[in-house]
C-alpha cells in the first residue's frame, strides 16, 4: 500500500484524491489517509502530490514509518 505522511497534515491538498481510480484516499481531521486493503499500489497519487507526502510503504522516510500505522489504524475506528 501507499501511505501518506506528516506533509499531509494541516495541508490536504486532495490533488491525490482525483487521481486515485479506486477512490481510496479519505479524509481525517488533519490529513487525509489511504485505506490499505483497497489501495492498488498504481502510484498514481503519488506524483501529484505538491508536499510530497505520499510514500510506498518501504520507502516511506525513517522518521515517518509510524504513518503507516496511522494509516492503518484510521480505519479502525470507521
Ligand atoms: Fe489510490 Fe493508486 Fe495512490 Fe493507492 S497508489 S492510494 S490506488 S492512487
Amino acid at each position: 500500500t501507499y501511505v501518506i505522511a506528516q506533509p499531509c497534515v494541516d495541508i490536504k491538498d486532495r490533488a491525490c484524491v482525483d487521481e486515485c481510480p479506486v477512490d481510496c484516499i479519505y479524509e481525517g481531521n488533519r490529513m487525509l489517509y489511504i485505506q490499505p486493503d483497497e489501495c492498488v499500489d498504481c502510484g498514481a497519487c503519488e506524483p501529484v502530490c505538491p508536499v510530497e507526502a505520499i510514500f510506498y510503504e518501504d520507502d516511506t522516510p525513517d522518521e515517518w514509518k509510524d504513518y503507516y500505522d496511522a494509516n492503518v489504524h484510521f480505519f479502525d475506528d470507521l
